[in-house]
């Protein structure tokens, strides 16, 4: 009955971000190609006989209350059941927070998951992706996690093939970004070009890396590279110990770059550290 259930709360990157246009209600559709990466959280769950919600991290500083997209997800979840007991839940953040890796969002889908398991509620998987495009526009895509063509607000997802393996390296600089301003500022009327989204599908499809890694472009790095050269500079670092490609995740800050040989990862890395005291660089790679 008080069993624990221990789950993973994978992080994303995005191979690929584009704006299409501003909706009348604040939100943007969008295209994105959505991958999931090895770094995750732990998301431990268990019932309680009382009625409220416990959670607990190990994360300094991030909120344990209805701000955190964790306890939403409980709470919306008691409230859609009308469940009349409680939730423990303790999360281990390994994934950087405020990232552009979805950290938040990915806490939010392993909770409405474990909420489902814990007290046996049956929900199917396209009933939890109507919950949660309700909690955030990533949570649907992180419900289902893998590689996926993202559109819509988020919540058009197309499942695609697991790209080709190689090594991630993954580099958050020091800076804290808020998405909602990444979206604000964007000036799609001035954007030159667009991501070629398509061809990154096909790319994916084919599984040639070279040409994948040609293709990778988010429209985000206008509005937070430009406000954070920092950013422009670990990118290079990367391509010159030998990174197919580097591009930076999301609303940013968080770079990764690809790389084919896994000791030019390993130089990558160094040199980034050596560059950026203050950064947090992971070793990764894409997960199924
Ligand atoms: P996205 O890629 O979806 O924009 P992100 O990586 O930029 O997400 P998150 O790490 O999800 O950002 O967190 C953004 C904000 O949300 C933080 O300021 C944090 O206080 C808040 N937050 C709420 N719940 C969580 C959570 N479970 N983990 C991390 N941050 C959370």
């Amino acid at each position: 009955m008080n069993r624990k259930l221990i789950l993973k709360a994978y992080g994303k990157i995005n191979l690929g971000l584009d704006v299409v246009r501003r909706l009348e209600n604040g939100y943007h559709q969008v295209r994105m190609i959505m991958q999931s990466v090895e770094l995750a959280d732990t998301v431990t769950m268990r019932r309680l006989s009382e009625d409220r919600i416990v959670l607990k991290t190990d994360k300094p500083g991030l909120p344990c209350d209805e701000r955190n997209l964790a306890y939403k997800a409980a709470s919306l979840m008691k409230e859609q059941f009308s469940l009349p007991s409680g939730v423990e839940i303790m999360l281990e953040k390994r994934i950087p927070v405020a990232a552009g890796m979805a950290g938040g969002s990915a806490d939010c889908a392993a909770v409405l998951k474990g909420m489902n398991e814990l007290f046996g509620l049956g929900a199917s998987f396209e009933e939890l992706q109507k919950i949660g495009v309700k909690l955030g526009a990533d949570v649907p895509y992180c419900l289902m996690g893998g590689c996926a063509l993202s559109e819509g607000i988020g919540e058009v997802l197309t499942a695609l093939p697991k790209p080709p393996a190689c090594t991630l390296l993954l580099a958050k600089p020091n800076i804290n970004v808020s998405t909602k301003y990444v979206y604000e500022s964007l000036r799609l009327d001035e954007l030159k070009r667009h991501p070629d989204i398509d061809g990154i599908v096909q790319s994916i499809e084919t599984g040639d890396l070279e040409r994948l890694c040609g293709k990778l472009e988010n429209v985000l790095e206008s509005v937070t590279g430009k406000e954070y050269p920092v950013i422009g500079k670990i990118e290079e670092s990367m391509k010159e110990e030998g990174a197919l490609q580097a591009l930076m995740s999301g609303s940013g800050p968080t770079v990764f770059g690809i790389f084919r040989e896994r000791e030019d990862a390993e130089r990558a890395m160094e040199r980034v550290r050596k560059e950026n005291p203050d950064a947090e660089v992971f070793f990764s790679g894409f997960h199924a």
